[in-house]
């Protein structure tokens, strides 16, 4: 913990209790959205599934250091990131889509609800310490905008299989929704 870190938060009038708390929770999406976007890239099928599965795998490890960049932040405040998995869907906010239909058009919508989600925690938070905690201020604008990258990937990805009909797994209903 950093003596200062957690004083100049409280001087703001913020209560760190609850920071740390709804930092812990963004930590703990983070997790499933890693998992979600791994898994995802793994199991991947139809006609566009090379283009979509490299797309997935490359969030996943952003979302990764998202996670590394809110551990370091909860700890400096004195907090301790979620220490087991079995937190992460119970403190969660977005919670988990599995990849039960493994077509790529099926999972790019998955993960698009998930980053309108994150979008969404990111915004609130971003409002709540924004002018007060300048460090979580900074860290969050930084994630903000890559979940803001994030949906408009996944959402310009299925808009081109929707151009390219032909291109898309002919079994994949998905791309014409
Ligand atoms: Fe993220
Ligand atoms: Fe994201
Ligand atoms: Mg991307």
């Amino acid at each position: 913990m950093g003596q200062k870190a957690k004083e100049l938060v409280t001087r703001a009038g913020l209560d760190v209790d609850a920071l740390i708390k709804d930092l812990n929770s963004a930590y703990c999406d983070e997790w499933l959205a890693y998992y979600q976007y791994w898994i995802g890239a793994k199991v991947a099928e139809g006609k566009m599934f090379h283009l979509i599965a490299q797309e997935l795998a490359e969030h996943a490890s952003e979302e990764l250091e998202h996670a590394e960049k809110l551990a370091k932040r909860i700890i400096e405040l004195g907090g301790t990131p979620a220490i087991s998995p079995d937190l992460w869907l119970k403190d969660s906010t977005c919670g988990y889509l599995s990849p039960e239909n493994p077509d790529a058009m099926a999972l790019l919508k998955q993960n698009i609800a998930g980053e309108r989600c994150a979008i969404e925690v990111y915004h609130k938070l971003l409002e709540d310490v924004a002018g007060k905690d300048l460090v979580t201020e900074h860290l969050v604008r930084e994630i903000l905008e890559d979940e803001l990258e994030h949906e408009q990937d996944l959402e310009d990805l299925h808009r081109s299989c929707d151009m390219k009909e032909n291109a898309c797994n002919t079994k994949a209903k998905a791309c014409r929704k």
